[in-house]
This record gives structure tokens, C-alpha cells and sequence, in this order.
């Protein structure tokens, strides 16, 4: 977030001294050692305008003197400015397998304080909130005087109503239904956004790589579930419901098929989600992949990573019908970029067989146009994007200048 503060303004109305403002605020965030006047120099704005700015950073407490002096050939020896990334802070929750995880981030993307607690299957909406309120309290329990707490925002999987602030259902928890998320900001006196993981992760790839704002991104992520998120030159897709390109319940097999968990039969999941894989004897026994129970994609990861499962024919079959799927996912999306998140994907074998399936079989005017990249360590962006919009709508008010 801090490279992009020069651009906070844009969009909206705003005075070229205000602009000055974010340049001067993103400098000192980005730059060790900063001084007025090697500003003054880079930034080419006038000196009294960056005394003055520089001022009223100090005073909002965005910003602090140092005790260390530059020394210069000429001239006084400069003081040395400093961000005070715990002026701002905010609260980012994140569901991973059946826990709720939560932290405190500054505005420097640091984290503060950590807490994560586990959820049994049949936690109630009620028991999910205070679970929120408690991971809360876990995480602002140091908040230093002087700093303030932005916002919560919560990432989650499932069918996810982020306008009206409701989760409408989710596998993994089949009590929670229409949770309105409105009530937990009554209990917190705080704004609280929600979000589906998958577009909060793709949103981050796209924020830190400015490259990707101007292509089609899909984000296929393939884990315990199956799902996606597309971006069209910056834009998330996004429906009425609360899902989009829910692309682990695509039918991929017709009658005798296994139940999936969204209680519908031949979704793509129960062929090749790791929670249907799992579930399987001949994958723990007989080809023993990774240790049964792990719930954990992180660590799941690292071991996708190390095993060799060319041989195993329970990924063989995940891997023809997740293929296919993938497919036909672009002839109907024509991604420029398609990014993998998951520890399946992980396994360098897996990602291959995936790649050089679709160089074969994608139509030739589009096979050699896509650029598949595989990402590692789970669902790690969302965490930091989630809270943006926290921080964007505090900093435009913070770097207008009110002075002069
Ligand atoms: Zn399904």
C-alpha cells in the first residue's frame, strides 16, 4: 500500500498541494534515512511547502523527527524523518480449515499481534461472531497509545454478500447461514468489511504487480476446495449472489457419482478437492500422500511439494478432471494470466502435467497467449488486502493539507 500512496487522490477532487502531500507522506514510508531537503531536491516542490507539510505529518503523528542528522557537504546537518507505521492500524480476519485466524497489520503491512482459534464443524452463527469479538480482543490487547484502529476485515469462503455485509453459507460450517456481519460491528464500535478470500488474494496479486492491471487474471485456487476469482483489467468479476466462478461445483460426471459436501452429485470437487482425495483409503494408505488430518494448506504445501505423486491414481484422476475443467473455465474467460494458489498446485510434477495440458489442447490462436504462474504459501495476500480500503479512506482525509 505505501508505493501506492502518491496515487491516493486520484479519482476524486483534489489540490495540487494534496497531492504534494501523499508524495511527500510515500517518500518518507519508502525511504530509509529521509530528510527535508534531499525532498526538497528529489520531489522538486518548494521548500516552504515541504516544511509545512512536513509539519502537519508530525502534528497527525504520521510521522516523526529522529534523533539522527544528515550531515551534508554544505549547509545545516539535516533531521532525519521517519513514519510511524502504528499511527494506523487495522484488524484482518481469515478463515484457514477450521480456524479463525486474526492480525493486526500497521501501515506498513507489519505485523503487530497474532491470535487464531480453533472452530468445532457445528459452530452457530452466534458462536462464530463471539469467536470474532474474541480474536479481537487477542489482537488489540498491545495497541500502543496514540494508535488507531481502523477496521475489521474478515475474509471468508462460501457464498459471501459483501454489500450487505452477510455470509450467506459456506460448506465448512453448514450452521452458519445468512451471518450478518452488521452485528458484529454494533459489538465493536468499528466499520467491519467482508470479502471472499480468493478475490481479496487475486486483488493483492494485482496491487503489488501493476503490470497485471491491464490484463485478464484468473486465480484458480486448488486445495481442501476448489474455486476461482477472475479479474478483467483490474476489475473482479462479481454476480448478485455473493459467488463467482464457483468453478469446484462445475458438473463434471453424471449419475453414480459421490455427493459433494455443497450437497449436489458430480461436482468437480468430489473428484478432485483434497477434502473428497482425503477421504479416500487407497490415497492415505496404500500411496500414503501426506499425513491424514492435516488441515493446514500451508504445511500441506510444503509437502506437495517434496512427494512424488506422478504415480498415484487418485491425482491422476483429480488431475484429468481438474484439467478439463480448467479448460473450459478458458474458453469462457480468456485469462492472459492464470495463477494457482494451493498445495496441489504446488508440486512442481502437477503444475507441468497442468501446463503443457492446456499448451496442447487450447485452440492455437490462443495456447501460446497464456502465462500460467504458480504461487506458494497459501492464501498469505488477503490478509494484507482485505484492510486497504481501511487505510485508503483514512489517508485521504490524513494527507489533505488543512493548513495552508
Ligand atoms: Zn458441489
Amino acid at each position: 500500500m505505501i508505493s501506492t500512496l502518491q496515487q491516493i487522490h486520484q479519482g476524486k477532487r483534489y489540490r495540487l498541494k494534496d497531492q504534494d502531500k501523499a508524495q511527500i507522506y510515500q517518500e518518507i514510508c519508502t525511504t530509509p534515512r529521509c530528510s527535508r531537503k534531499a525532498m526538497i531536491r528529489k520531489l522538486q516542490i518548494r521548500p516552504t511547502t515541504v516544511s509545512k507539510i512536513v509539519r502537519e505529518l508530525i502534528e497527525d503523528g504520521l510521522v516523526e523527527e529522529t534523533p539522527e542528522r544528515l550531515q551534508e557537504s554544505r549547509g545545516r546537518a539535516q533531521v532525519v524523518l521517519r513514519a510511524n507505521p502504528d499511527r494506523l492500524t487495522a484488524i484482518s480476519l481469515t478463515v484457514q480449515a477450521r480456524q479463525l485466524r486474526a492480525v493486526r497489520l500497521t501501515i506498513t503491512e507489519e505485523v503487530r499481534e497474532r491470535y487464531t482459534e480453533s472452530l468445532s464443524p457445528d459452530v452457530s452463527n452466534e458462536g462464530f461472531l463471539e469467536a470474532c469479538l474474541r480474536v479481537y480482543r487477542g489482537v488489540t490487547r498491545e495497541v500502543i497509545p496514540g494508535s488507531e484502529i481502523l477496521g475489521v476485515a474478515v475474509s471468508l469462503v462460501g457464498t459471501v454478500d459483501g454489500a450487505r455485509k452477510r455470509w450467506v453459507s459456506t460448506a465448512r460450517w453448514r450452521n452458519i447461514q445468512n451471518l450478518d456481519f452488521g452485528l458484529l460491528e454494533q459489538s465493536l464500535g468499528q466499520p467491519v468489511l467482508i470479502n471472499r478470500m480468493q478475490d481479496a488474494e487475486l486483488l493483492y496479486f494485482i496491487q503489488k504487480n501493476p503490470a497485471y492491471r491491464e490484463k485478464n487474471v484468473l486465480l484458480v485456487h486448488w486445495g481442501f476446495g476448489i474455486g476461482a476469482s477472475y479479474a478483467s483489467r483490474g476489475k473482479l468479476l462479481e454476480s448478485t449472489v455473493g459467488r463467482t466462478c464457483e468453478i469446484g461445483h462445475m458438473r463434471v460426471s453424471s449419475s453414480l457419482a459421490r455427493q459433494c459436501q455443497c450437497g449436489a452429485y458430480g461436482c468437480l470437487e468430489t473428484e478432485a478437492a483434497l477434502w473428497a482425495l482425503q477421504g479416500n483409503t487407497p490415497l492415505g494408505e496404500n500411496h500414503s500422500l501426506f499425513t491424514q488430518g492435516i488441515l493446514d494448506e500451508e504445511e500441506l504445501g510444503r509437502q506437495f511439494r517434496e512427494i512424488d505423486v506422478s504415480v498415484n491414481p487418485l491425482i491422476e484422476n483429480a488431475l484429468k478432471h481438474f484439467c478439463m475443467a480448467l479448460y473450459n473455465v478458458h474458453q469462457v474467460l480468456y485469462p492472459d494470466t492464470v495463477l494457482f494458489l494451493g498445495p496441489v498446485t504446488e508440486n512442481p510434477w502437477v503444475f507441468q502435467e497442468i501446463t503443457q495440458f492446456m499448451r496442447r489442447e487450447l485452440p492455437s490462436y490462443a495456447k501460446d497467449r497464456v502465462e500460467y504462474l504458480a504461487l506458494s504459501g497459501g492464501f498469505q495476500g488477503c490478509i494484507r488486502s482485505s484492510v486497504y480500503p481501511f487505510f485508503q479512506r483514512r489517508l485521504e482525509s490524513l494527507l489533505k493539507v488543512r493548513s495552508f
